[in-house]
């Protein structure tokens, strides 16, 4: 082992530090193994109760009229998530895409809509007309309003109850803390969100964002309440495999309309051919549960490797997780490029370049990214991004096994200390 670990440029000195670290994080590990477990008979079981069969793995191509492996695997998806119906399509190109739309389905003119967990992420505020875009909700007449979330993270009830009015047809709330630094909700905290909504006006519909969120509890939003939950399959629920996709699971009403949305008024679910990515969509979901918590030990490494080496990390090293992403500030430029030069030189895939801080289009600062993905873009690949602006910090997520995550988070203390950016006391 310490051979390979060397032949992979990595120094006795972190291999060290790096296993006393660990040796601290047993319990929490346990703990994780079991969240797996449990999530990961939850999804057998959703798949037997649907009848899954090797004929669901079939590729359909035209109008795919009768695709029996795209029903069925909408139907798991409704099991999973202990809810009506779902949409599960790989002509959802994405999570913002399949947020954009659940919200344009079930939203008409004269509607308003609320986020009750701040901001919103980056890419909604097009979506929704915060920032005017081509063909934006508020195009549609579509109105907006926004409830900030308390100092300590939580939901500002008495805030949420005046902004709700006879006009409020949605309400949006974010799971995840994306790349803010406000804390995750857990899906209790949602819960409860979502019954104080419903106890003002049971009418309202509940969407949660649930990207990054998902299988990290034993529950999800739509356990306590969401009409509808949403999310990307190149993050947690694609397990890694699925090439592309999105997915809406909620009532049959709000699925629905989505699925009228997506495809036509008319034909709603009935078309959308799956050529031949339904085999991923099924293994990918099988292997959600364990991948997911292999992430979830590398952030979890990763928060207190950094957090003893003096870097503030967020969440902090023994704080509950409810998403995968982890955040670590550098204070320095330098610090974040070679954090990001260590995930990228791991990646099974791409692991000769170098990632270089540059000018990507929506950003208001340089920003640098490691990626060394089977799946563009896949972020529940290991993969790290930072702006290049105070307070420097770098944010990663995924890693589609445990050893894989722990081999990046150790490259990239092997370069912050190579550029002798980091000091430890001899081991
Ligand atoms: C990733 C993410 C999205 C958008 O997903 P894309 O697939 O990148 O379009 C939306 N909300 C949250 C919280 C996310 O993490």
């Amino acid at each position: 082992m310490e051979k390979l670990y060397k032949s992979l440029g990595i120094s006795s000195q972190v291999a060290a530090y790096s296993e006393k670290i660990l040796a601290g994080l047993e319990d929490r590990f346990k703990k994780i193994d079991e969240t797996a477990e449990y999530n990961q008979l939850k999804v057998i079981k959703a798949m037997q109760d649907a009848r899954v069969s090797a004929e669901c793995f079939q590729a359909t191509t035209g109008y795919g009229y009768n695709d029996l492996g795209r029903e069925t695997l909408e139907q798991v998806y409704a099991n999973v998530f202990h809810t009506e119906d779902a949409l599960v399509r790989p002509q959802i190109t994405c999570g913002t895409h399949a947020l954009a739309l659940a919200l344009s389905a079930n939203l008409r003119p004269g509607d308003e809509m609320i986020s009750i967990s701040g901001k919103p992420y980056d890419t909604l505020e097009e979506v929704i007309g915060i920032r005017p875009s081509c063909g934006s909700l508020a195009e549609y007449g579509v109105t907006y309003k926004q409830v900030e979330l308390l100092a300590d993270g939580g939901f500002d009830f008495e805030g949420i109850r005046s902004a709700i009015g006879e006009k409020t047809r949605l309400v949006e709330i974010q799971r995840s803390k994306g790349y803010l630094t406000r804390p995750t909700l857990s899906v209790e905290q949602i819960g409860e969100a979502i019954a104080f909504v419903k106890s003002i006006n049971p009418e309202i519909i509940c969407m949660v964002d649930n990207c990054y969120g998902e299988f990290v509890q034993r529950t999800e939003p739509s356990d306590f309440g969401a009409d509808m939950v949403v999310g990307s399959l190149i993050k947690n629920p694609g397990g890694g495999l699925a090439p592309v996709g999105g997915y809406i699971a909620g009532t049959k009403t709000c699925v629905e309309r989505a699925a009228y949305r997506l495809t036509s008024p008319g034909l709603g679910k009935e078309v959308g051919a799956t050529l031949g990515v339904m085999q991923s969509f099924y293994q990918g979901l099988f292997l959600a549960p364990t991948v997911t918590a292999a992430a979830l030990k590398g952030a979890i490494f990763a928060a207190n490797l950094y957090e003893a080496l003096g870097f503030k990390v967020i969440p902090g090293g023994s704080e509950e997780r409810y998403d995968i992403i982890q955040a670590v500030e550098f204070g320095i430029p330098e610090g974040v490029i070679a954090f990001c030069e260590g995930i990228q030189s791991a990646a099974p895939v791409d692991s000769y370049v170098t990632p270089e801080p540059w000018a990507m289009p929506g950003y208001d600062s340089d920003v640098i990214m490691a990626a060394g993905a089977f799946v563009q873009g896949s972020s529940i690949e290991l993969s790290a991004d930072g702006p290049i602006k105070p307070p420097y910090a770098v944010y990663f997520q995924g890693g589609l096994t445990w050893p894989h995550a722990k081999l990046g988070i150790m490259k990239s203390l092997q370069r912050l200390y190579e550029k002798g950016l980091v000091k430890w006391e001899e081991q």
